[in-house]
């Protein structure tokens, strides 16, 4: 790696692309002539909103977003979502969750503090180790819509086709997957992500939504930040944006598009990931945990199934230059995270060195 830059499996903030960050360092001083860097520069700068506009319309190319969607980009990371979501969309007070993990787990115990939530489907039985099957859920004739975590980051699932909402609107958190394949957008109702993991920098969401569902019609004490209209209507300049992070995405998004798009990125990620399948299906010492079926191929878990030694292979690989392999707090073990901006070669060598890991420790 150029720069002594390690490969940082981390599952965000994550890696960026390298031609991005020194595009981004090239005008950090001096933004193309203005006199000054992005950050020091005003929202309601003319420059500022060509950068603004050419995102969003880089985006809209990017995924093929039609024009009766609105692109707003929204503080408060993915977190505020689990908010906003509900307080925007539900309506009759009622909605459909499907639990797949940790996320999904967060986004329910929010919910719940707007209205009534149904959990129409979960993998809890299996730890989370599978989607449950979603082609037939019970969803009441009331319900508002029903909620996704598209890619479970922690857990290390994700779906291989979208639920059967009956009609109903579906909601997804793709935070973790967002812009790794190509998304049909027409399929959802809303679509939000944290972009810290395949985008950009953190603090802040991308929120794609249906116009007909942005409501004019939410209770007082709603605050005025929470609501999609008010982003909506002020083209995210409600107050100042996150000028900084837009702007680097905007950089993301630019660079997809060079790489040929999401067909072309879909394929360099099912090739990247299965360099790190294969080893762990072959591995007498490794194992993944997630069922084959519902592999993601943003965040791979995995485990000696000794904690000791996985702890000692997180010490190992990060003295050897392969940073954040340590699973998540809340599962322990192994994960590596192979996101968009993650070079092929940063999973070969990873393999690498696990394969000499495994042949020093096994007989
Ligand atoms: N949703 C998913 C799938 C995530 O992986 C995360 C963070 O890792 C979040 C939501 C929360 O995002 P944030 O930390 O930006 O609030």
């Amino acid at each position: 790696m150029k720069y002594g830059r390690t490969f940082n499996f981390s599952a965000g903030p994550a890696m960026m692309p390298e031609p991005v960050l020194e595009e981004i360092a090239a005008e950090v001083m001096n933004y193309r002539g203005s006199g000054m860097s992005v950050m020091e520069m005003s929202h309601r700068s003319k420059v500022y909103q060509t950068i603004i506009d050419e995102t969003e319309a880089d985006l809209r190319k990017l995924m093929g977003i039609p024009d009766n969607y609105k692109v707003l980009f929204v503080q408060g990371g993915g977190t505020l979502q689990f908010a906003m979501v509900p307080m925007n969309l539900m309506k009759n007070g009622v909605a459909c969750y499907v639990e797949t993990g940790s996320w999904s787990k967060k986004a329910i115990a929010e919910a719940r503090k707007y209205g009534e939530v149904k959990v129409v489907a979960s993998s809890a039985d299996k730890n989370f180790t599978y989607v449950p099957d979603c082609s037939d859920l019970d969803i009441p004739d009331n319900a508002d819509y029903v909620y996704i975590c598209e890619n479970e980051t922690i857990n290390g699932t994700t779906y291989t086709s979208l639920p059967n909402t009956k009609g109903k609107i579906l909601v997804s958190d793709q935070s973790s997957m967002f812009l790794s394949r190509p998304c049909n957008v027409s399929d959802y109702g809303l679509i939000w992500a944290g972009v810290q993991k395949n985008v950009g920098p953190a603090g802040m969401a991308v929120v794609i939504v249906r116009e007909d569902l942005i409501r004019d019609d939410l209770a007082d004490y709603v605050p005025t930040y929470m609501k999609y209209k008010t982003h909506a209507d002020s083209g995210s300049m409600y107050n100042t944006p996150n000028c900084w992070a837009i702007y680097c995405c905007g950089k993301v998004f630019k660079y997809l598009m060079d790489m040929g798009g999401l067909e072309a990125m879909n394929q360099r990620n099912i090739e990247k990931a299965q360099v790190l399948y294969d080893f762990l299906d072959s591995s007498k010492l490794f194992k993944g945990t997630v069922e084959k079926e519902y592999r993601s191929l943003m965040n791979i878990p995995f485990t000696t199934g000794d904690k000791e030694m996985d702890a000692d292979v997180v010490a190992a690989t990060k003295a050897a230059g392969y940073d954040n392999l340590k699973g998540h707090k809340s599962v322990g073990a192994l994960r590596a995270s192979t996101y968009n901006a993650m070079p092929k070669e940063g999973v070969e060598a990873l393999v690498d060195f696990l394969s000499k890991y495994e042949a020093e420790h096994t007989k």
